[in-house]
C-alpha cells in the first residue's frame, strides 16, 4: 500500500527508507507509479558558480529585482523535472526552524519532494521549482511559477549495485520578497 511508505518515511528522521520491509518489492518502483500517477512536472533550479552581474562590488550584495538570478546572486539552470510533493504534517525537525531566513524570505512551509534521478545531482539549497500544469500534470507554456521550495536534505534511494534511483529532497517552501 502506497499509503505505508509514506507513514514510514514521515517517522523516520535520518533515513526516510528505514524500516520499509522489502518483500521483493521494489520501493523504486512504487515511487516511479506514484510520481506517474501523481507527480507534476516543474524544474529543479540550480545554482552555478557563475557570479550575476547584478553583484555589487561594493556591497557584494544581489539585485533583489534582478531577474537573472531571483537575487540569490548566483546564474542559475533550471533543469524539468517530474516531481511529486509530500506535505510533512508535523514537525520533522526542530532544528531547521532556528535557521534565521535570509533578508526578504520567510520559510513557511515544509515538505518532502520526491524526484527520479535523470542524472540530476540536487545540491542543498538548490530550488523546486512548481509551476502552473494542465490536467495531466504537463507544464502549461509559458510556465508560471506557482510555489518555490528550498532544499535543506537530500536523501538518496539506491536500487541495485547502489545506483541512485530517486531523490527524497526535504525542503522549505520560500516567499521571495517583492
Ligand atoms: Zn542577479
Amino acid at each position: 500500500m502506497p499509503n505505508d511508505i509514506w507513514n514510514v518515511s514521515s517517522d523516520s528522521i535520518d533515513n526516510p527508507w528505514d524500516g520499509i520491509d522489502d518483500n521483493g518489492i521494489s520501493i523504486a518502483q512504487e515511487i516511479a507509479s506514484i510520481i506517474a500517477r501523481h507527480g507534476r512536472q516543474g524544474y529543479l533550479r540550480k545554482k552555478t558558480e557563475q557570479k550575476c552581474r547584478c553583484l555589487s562590488p561594493i556591497t557584494g550584495e544581489a539585485d533583489v529585482d534582478c531577474p537573472t538570478c531571483s537575487s540569490t546572486g548566483y546564474v542559475y539552470l533550471d533543469h524539468r523535472i517530474r516531481l511529486f510533493r509530500h506535505v510533512v504534517t508535523r514537525a520533522m525537525s526542530g532544528a531547521h526552524r532556528k535557521d534565521m531566513s535570509p533578508f526578504g524570505v520567510l520559510a513557511v512551509d515544509e515538505a518532502v519532494v520526491y524526484v527520479q534521478h535523470d542524472n540530476l545531482f540536487p545540491s542543498i539549497h538548490d530550488w523546486v521549482i512548481e509551476v502552473i500544469t494542465d490536467e495531466k500534470g504537463d507544464i502549461k507554456p509559458p510556465p508560471l511559477i506557482e510555489r518555490i521550495y528550498d532544499i535543506a536534505e537530500i536523501y538518496d534511494l539506491r536500487e541495485d549495485y547502489g545506483q541512485v534511483a530517486y531523490y527524497a529532497l526535504r525542503c522549505r517552501k520560500i516567499e521571495i520578497g517583492k
